[in-house]
């Protein structure tokens, strides 16, 4: 099956009332080891590429990539999303690689700077069928170069900044933030904002910056060698709360990253005459395919797979014009 737009894949859950996690790649083992949970538990997948993968991988290289996922598994439906779009022009470049879904994110602007720029994106994407993911409120923490203070999103304003900007989902700001340092304790999160900003926008919502940060994933770095302060995560309990509330998509990074860190670190250690890059890769590729697999089961997207009956890209491009 060709890649899906955003818009279905959303719909679908929003239909199904469940969360798709959205899991970021760099290179083959990360998308080869989401598409085999997927195929194992029978979930959609939407693989994002942040500015940085395309810089790490020239962007070529990560078209192709998933190129062979989709065409070494062709009844799963999967959607191929830049996290992070900072500009037009780093939209444009995700829609002309073959993206059907780019993220503006305007959220450090001001409002007014937030509505056009986001606008701008949309009419460029809608022209061909790709789907787009706004940005209000800012979360905290570090994700590549996005780093931020934390203002959480006003009802009130979303509701005026998805009707200007005709954006097809929108990121919330509810208490998450980004990287592996994200929380001294266990986090209170507005999950009940969550409820109120969805019914006044209707569309689906996103969540960034939630993974959960595992302790076990942790130690694991730790015990080899690492050296990875201990921190706290979001709940698995509480995204399913926002589930419940109305996010469709959520953001998963820094969590597949501990995973392969930490089987490739427990390799080396115990094999320090190693050299073959096949035999601690497989083993990190291993940890990824294990915590997709676990967030495919618990955010619900498993067993959704075979409800798709795929749109296109001029799907949507119909059904934009016809408005
Ligand atoms: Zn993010």
């Amino acid at each position: 099956m060709p890649l899906i737009p955003m818009v279905q894949c959303l719909e679908e859950a929003e239909k199904g009332g469940y969360g798709v996690p959205a899991f970021n790649v760099n290179n083959m083992e990360q998308i080869q080891a989401i598409m085999q949970a997927a195929r194992e538990v029978r979930s959609p997948v939407i693989l994002q590429a942040s500015r940085g993968a395309l810089q790490y991988t020239n962007g070529v290289y990560l078209k192709h990539l998933v190129q062979a996922a989709i065409e070494e598994n062709p009844d799963i439906p999967v959607v191929l999303h830049l996290d992070h779009g900072n500009s037009l022009e780093s939209c444009k470049r995700a829609i002309e690689l073959g993206f059907t879904s780019v993220m503006i994110d305007g959220s450090h602007l001001p409002f007014e700077e937030n509505v056009a720029l986001s606008r701008q994106v949309v009419e460029y994407a809608h022209e061909f069928g790709v789907s787009v993911e706004a940005e209000l409120g800012t979360l905290g923490g570090i994700e590549e170069d996005v780093v931020g203070e934390v203002q959480l999103t006003d009802p009130d304003q979303a509701e005026e900044f998805v009707e200007r900007v005709g954006c097809d989902s929108l990121a919330v700001a509810i208490g998450t933030s980004h990287g592996a340092y994200k929380f001294k304790a266990e986090p209170k999160l507005a999950l009940d904002l969550i409820s109120e900003i969805k019914r006044r926008v209707g569309i689906p919502l996103v969540m960034h910056g939630s993974s959960s940060v595992p302790p076990e994933l942790v130690e694991r770095i730790n015990k080899y060698g690492g050296k990875i302060e201990h921190s706290y995560g979001v709940p698995i309990e509480a995204i399913q709360q926002g589930i419940k509330n109305g996010v469709r998509k959520i953001n998963v990074d820094t969590d597949t990253r501990l995973a392969i860190t930490g089987a490739v670190r427990q390799v080396l250690a115990e094999n320090p005459a190693e050299f073959d890059p096949r035999s601690y890769l497989s083993e990190g590729r291993k940890a990824v395919y294990e915590v997709c697999k676990e967030r495919m089961i618990q955010f619900g997207s498993a067993g959704h797979a075979d409800d798709y009956k795929p749109m296109t890209l001029e799907d949507m491009i119909r059904r934009y014009k016809n408005g």
